[in-house]
């Protein structure tokens, strides 16, 4: 049989071979939780009342192209990033500075603010923070040098609610399974082998995390039993990419874990004089519980605070005495602007938070460039690369905001930036569109498969722990920072967006060639 080649794969599937690998992935899918509640769309609400449907999660059929350097280079540079982001977290005056540009165009941002200045006020009782990030990566080739080494481009720097680390370890569990099944022609095994496939480790990683919060968090202040409280929004489908990591927190760190809606908080948790975070479960209000450890899954969108009460709500978690992953500040070093200050050509911010040249060249290796829509030189430039026709189709425009579905691309950037008043322009960032090399891939998604081009990004894990030093500058030190495995995700190459929750995209695992 004559074996495939890197141009023609993935390989052709007899319809027999098709049905034998749908059969084994659907049911594998279902019987080890790589699942999501079903869409609205695929299943209305009035067929499944009692809210009892799961379905598979969207997943490529085929473990996705990666060429091995950049894999290994994306999580070789995670502690770096550790460091950046924990770095910035701690500068507050810097964040300041960042912030300023923004308060009076982004209201978002601006409570924000005003959450963490509010606090500050009273005092902040607790100076350790987690953050379980995520960096965002495509494959970069510049097609004028077609023979170059591809390299790694950041898309972004999540450092809040960094999604899909649960799914990511079961697809990863899944592709090798398949291949072990022989579910894949053997016709590709010189590029599907077990060595070429990389299992995920995200999900006992980022619980690893969590685990060294609550431990680091001591004693209890109240003599209640403790937990980490996972903050989450209603009705989310994704429930089960977060049930994975409470159950790996339990299951392998021994640390209970509930689930609280975040328009519930205030109902359910109180501040003791002290500001302990007193948990009530709804269940058993007899037994209360100490908060050590608040894990934000949501909260990262104005969609989150409908009411004031939400932000009362914010507010209220941000005083207490319990971890947050992440704190206010946490949250607001991943501002698109941030990275943006930080991958501007000649930008000087880096080596402020990197003193080490080496890994701050290594760090500015992977940032594409990114632009500002101020005053600034840099700004004015850039307002000129927006709005011609013709040099817009390189870029996309980011707003302040996480989460997916925000973004306005190419062609369509000017007549977007000729709508919005100038005053509004500097709440954007313009950012240069990577463009990764040809990829086919089939996505089964909502019982469908659809083959065709794709467009992988590559999401690298970081959990790191620090505490603060007095007054949010610099000092301060990291107490544990670690590479916490890989997500892949992937998306039809006519999508400009890749969230697979926002239904763009699939979680795959990366073969490596
Ligand atoms: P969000 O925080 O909402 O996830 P992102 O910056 O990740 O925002 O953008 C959403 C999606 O848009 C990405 O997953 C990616 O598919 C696409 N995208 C964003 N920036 C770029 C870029 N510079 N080049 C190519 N695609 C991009
Ligand atoms: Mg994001
Ligand atoms: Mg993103």
């Amino acid at each position: 049989m004559a074996s495939t080649s890197r141009a023609d794969y993935p390989p052709e599937l007899s319809q027999e071979e098709e049905n034998y690998l749908l059969s084994n992935l659907k049911d594998w899918s279902i019987a080890h939780g790589l699942t999501v509640r079903p869409a609205p769309s695929f299943v209305q609400p009035a067929q499944d009342p009692s809210g009892v449907l799961a379905t598979t999660a969207p997943v490529t059929l085929y473990p996705s192209l990666f060429p091995r350097s950049c894999f290994e280079d994306g999580l070789a540079i995670q502690t770096a990033y550790n460091e950046l982001y924990s770095a910035i977290a701690r500068d507050e005056s810097w964040l300041q500075g960042i912030v300023g540009e923004l308060v009076d165009i982004d209201d978002f941002v601006a409570n924000l603010w005003q959450t963490h200045l509010e606090v500050k006020k009273e005092g902040y009782v607790q100076d350790l923070s987690l953050g379980l990030f995520r960096s965002d990566y495509m494959v970069h080739q510049d097609p004028s040098q077609s023979d170059a080494a591809p390299g790694l481009k950041q898309v972004e720097f999540n450092t809040i609610a960094s999604s899909f680390g649960g799914l990511s370890t079961k697809v990863s569990a899944l592709h090798k399974y398949l291949l072990t099944i022989d579910a894949y022609p053997a016709s590709s095994s010189a590029i599907i082998k077990e060595n070429a496939l990389q299992q995920s480790k995200s999900a006992s990683s980022l619980a690893k995390g969590l685990a060294a919060a609550h431990t680091a968090y001591g004693f209890s202040q109240s003599s209640r039993p403790l937990c980490v409280l996972f903050v989450v929004q209603d009705g989310e489908r994704n429930v089960f990419d977060q049930r994975h990591l409470e159950y790996a927190l339990l299951e392998e760190n021994g640390v209970r874990s509930f689930r609280l809606p975040f328009g519930e908080t205030l109902s359910h948790t109180q501040l003791d004089s002290d500001r302990t975070l007193i948990y009530t479960p709804p269940n058993s209000p007899a037994t209360t519980y100490e908060v050590t450890t608040i894990y934000f899954r949501a909260g990262y969108s104005p969609e989150d605070y409908p009411k004031e009460e939400d932000w009362t709500a914010r507010l209220h978690l941000e005083k207490s005495r319990a971890i947050k992953c992440p704190s206010i500040l946490t949250h607001l070093a991943g501002c698109k602007k941030v990275q943006q200050v930080l991958a501007t050509p000649h930008s000087p911010h880096l080596k402020r938070f990197l003193p080490n040249g080496k890994v701050a060249s290594r760090v500015l290796e992977t940032f594409a460039s990114i632009y500002p829509l101020d005053d600034s030189e840099a700004g004015n430039e850039a307002r000129k690369l927006a709005t011609d026709p013709s040099s817009a189709t390189k870029y996309v425009l980011k707003p302040q905001r996480e989460g997916g579905g925000n973004n306005v691309y190419r062609k369509a950037i000017p007549p977007f930036l000729e709508k919005l008043p100038e005053t509004h322009w500097p709440a954007y960032i313009l950012m240069e569109m990577i463009e990764p090399p040809p990829l086919e891939n089939a996505i089964f998604r909502n019982g469908e498969l659809q083959r065709g081009g794709v467009i992988c990004e590559l999401g690298v894990y970081g959990v790191c722990l620090w505490r603060d030093g007095n007054g949010y500058d610099q000092k301060g030190e990291i107490l544990e920072s670690w590479e916490a495995g890989y997500l892949l995700r992937t998306k039809g190459d006519q999508s400009e967006e890749g969230g697979v929750a926002a239904g763009f995209g699939a979680v795959d695992s990366v073969c490596l060639v």
